[in-house]
């Protein structure tokens, strides 16, 4: 039976000492500051939104509140972020994803100062996860590793396989297992013979967008098993993109969905926050 890897108390592990070091710059006289953007009323971005702001309560973290019409262009979405980007009191920057689809979404991501993308999406914040050098990284692969490490997972000199190449969680998540050392190889809907590849995993991660997609046909015994996926079926419950009953007899260790990542990506985004606040001199 594999030992649950519980995102739940991780993340509210990281936001606790968050919040602590929060507590601290307050006293010191120092303000940490979220301004969250949302465009349009799609219902599940207002879901995270909302509980991107509640995080931000529990971590004493501000935050700005920008509730946009679905009909803003993309001249007043820039313009506002240009304006928080001289806010020497704001120190991150989110913009709710998916946008309306006159807004391109590219530029809108360049825009947001490097030193205040805490979502880790801007072209040089990518590039310094792949060199290695001071950014901020993707909240969702840099929870997927801190579950890793949290959980007492080497990941150096490990088979890791990743399913999946999207910008936000495959190709970040691939990169900083190769950081922490990995060996480590990206599958996607071109790969031929996954099965094969899958079962080679010491480490499989899977973000394919396919519910329940992984079965234990994919896994090798004894594997570590991280469901990125989420998929909200008939009556609300959450399924991954990995089939939990029939994996978790197999693997080491395997993350539940819900209870895995998700609640890793507002963990690291509070993170990131306090990260940016600390960077700034004055
Ligand atoms: P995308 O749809 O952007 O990417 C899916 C990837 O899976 C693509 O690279 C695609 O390949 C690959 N793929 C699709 N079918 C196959 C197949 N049959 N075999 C191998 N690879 C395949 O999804 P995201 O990366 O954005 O998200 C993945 C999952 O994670 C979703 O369920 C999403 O809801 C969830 N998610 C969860 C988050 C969290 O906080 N926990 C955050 C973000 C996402 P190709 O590139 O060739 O098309």
């Amino acid at each position: 039976m594999a030992k649950i890897i519980d995102g739940k108390q991780i993340s509210q592990e990281i936001k606790n000492e968050v919040k602590e070091e929060v507590a601290k710059l307050k006293e010191a006289g120092k303000e940490v500051c979220l301004a969250v953007i949302l465009v349009g009323a799609d219902p599940a971005s207002a879901v995270y939104v909302r509980n991107k702001k509640r995080a931000c309560e529990y971590t004493g973290i501000r935050s700005l509140s920008y509730e946009l019409p679905e009909e803003t262009t993309e001249e007043e979405l820039l313009a506002l972020i240009e304006k928080l980007n001289q806010d020497k009191k704001v120190h991150g920057i989110l913009v709710q994803l998916p946008l309306p689809k006159q807004i391109d979404e590219s530029k809108v991501i360049a825009a947001i100062s490097k030193d205040k993308d805490v979502d880790g999406f801007h072209p040089e914040n990518v590039g310094a996860m792949v060199t290695g050098t001071l950014g901020f990284l993707p909240c969702t692969p840099a929870g997927i590793i801190e579950l890793l490490k949290r959980s007492e997972v080497e990941i150096a000199g490990k088979n890791c396989v990743v399913v999946g190449r999207s910008n936000i969680v495959g190709k970040p998540a691939a990169m900083l297992l190769l950081r922490e050392h990995g060996t480590v190889t990206i599958t996607h809907s071109r790969t031929q013979n996954l099965r094969e590849i899958t079962k080679q995993a010491d480490i499989l991660v899977v973000a394919i967008g396919k519910k329940e997609f992984i079965d234990d046909s994919y896994v090798k015994d004894g594997a570590v098993v991280i469901d990125v996926g989420i998929h909200r079926g008939e009556d609300k419950k959450l399924f991954g993109d990995v089939n939990f009953e029939k994996v978790e007899p197999l693997a080491s260790k395997i993350t539940p969905v819900p209870g895995g990542v998700g609640p890793m990506t507002i963990a690291m985004l509070m993170y990131n926050c306090l990260q940016s606040r600390k960077r700034v001199e004055d």
